[in-house]
């Protein structure tokens, strides 16, 4: 399985669902089976739990998951359906493995053997809760959500909220052993940043994308590719010092400016050869088509 993660940085509401939505039908547009895997770092356990007013609409899945509007976006873009394993939360995460420590538990009481409890059942977030993250990517990564036999040939994972969320950092630890643990062909991470610009200056500020990219390392993880949210489309001069600082070659800056509708975006990042370069990294350049896209 190949993966391409989708982080964000700066600011919420960046557009990682629209962007991870819109690498996938490039990719499906040349030929690859894809799949997608939302993650809410939340504690709840799903969407549905959540006030409205706090967390705005929830999508209902087909098998009655209600998950983030962001799975809506990947089902009608890839026309793929999804399940609610499909969406992990932080909540989903603790609760299965509280279910299987309390298991260890009560087959250790019955034998009364306290010490052998407290020896057993001591549990940490690192290896414990990133290798059931880990787990849990691998096993639904490989579920066809196509229709199809067999398992996708790409999962698209986007990590919901801001790189240096103190309640994100588990899941940016087990992205990081999962990168590790595929190699880098089979690996693709795109950090989308936001570049304002400010009123008076009138210039394209690349500071933000420099610290977060910078945050994002700290933590294990490089960018392949950067994909900067910007009202206009991005200068020449702009991209060279993003790549210069944020470590990324310019061919892999994408620039997703503003639209006046998001099925723009897909288009946005064909007419950049997005495409090449995510197949590329992911060395899928031989297997894959040109992309046929209207
Ligand atoms: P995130 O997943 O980062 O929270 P979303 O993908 O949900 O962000 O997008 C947030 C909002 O921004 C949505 O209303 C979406 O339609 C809009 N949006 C995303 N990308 C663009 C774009 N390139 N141009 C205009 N609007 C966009």
């Amino acid at each position: 399985m190949k993966y391409v993660l989708v982080t964000g940085g700066v600011v919420s509401g960046l557009g990682k669902g629209v962007t991870a939505s819109s690498i996938g039908v490039v990719l499906k547009a040349c030929g690859l089976r894809v799949t997608s895997i939302k993650i809410d770092p939340y504690l709840n356990t799903d969407a549905g739990t959540m006030s409205p007013f706090e967390h705005g609409e929830v999508f209902v899945l087909d098998d009655g998951g209600e998950v983030d509007l962001d799975l809506g976006n990947y089902e009608r873009f890839l026309d793929v359906r999804l399940t609610r394993d499909n969406n992990i939360t932080t909540g989903k995460i603790y609760q299965i493995h509280s279910v299987i420590c309390s298991h260890f538990a009560s087959l250790f009481l019955r034998r009364n053997e306290k010490e052998i409890i407290l020896e057993r059942l001591f549990r940490q977030v690192v290896p414990h809760i990133t290798d059931a993250i880990k787990d849990w990517i691998e096993s639904v990564s490989a579920i066809p959500v196509d229709g199809k036999v067999g398992p996708a040939d790409v999962c698209v994972i986007e990590l919901g909220g801001t790189v240096g969320d103190i309640e994100s950092m588990p899941f940016i630890e087990a992205l990081r052993q999962l990168f590790f643990s595929t190699g880098p062909d089979n690996f693709c991470l795109i950090h989308v940043s936001l570049v304002p610009v400010l009123g008076v200056v009138g210039e394209q500020k690349t500071k933000p994308t420099q610290h977060s990219v910078r945050e994002l390392r700290a933590l294990g993880l490089t960018p392949h590719f950067l994909a900067c949210r910007s009202a206009q489309p991005l200068l020449e001069n702009t991209k060279q010092k993003l790549s210069q600082f944020c470590h990324v070659p310019a061919a892999n800056i994408l620039n997703i400016h503003d639209v006046p509708n998001i099925w723009h975006v897909p288009l946005l990042l064909r007419n950049q050869n997005a495409h090449e370069a995510i197949l590329k990294q992911l060395a899928l350049l031989r297997v894959a088509r040109p992309p046929n896209l209207q």
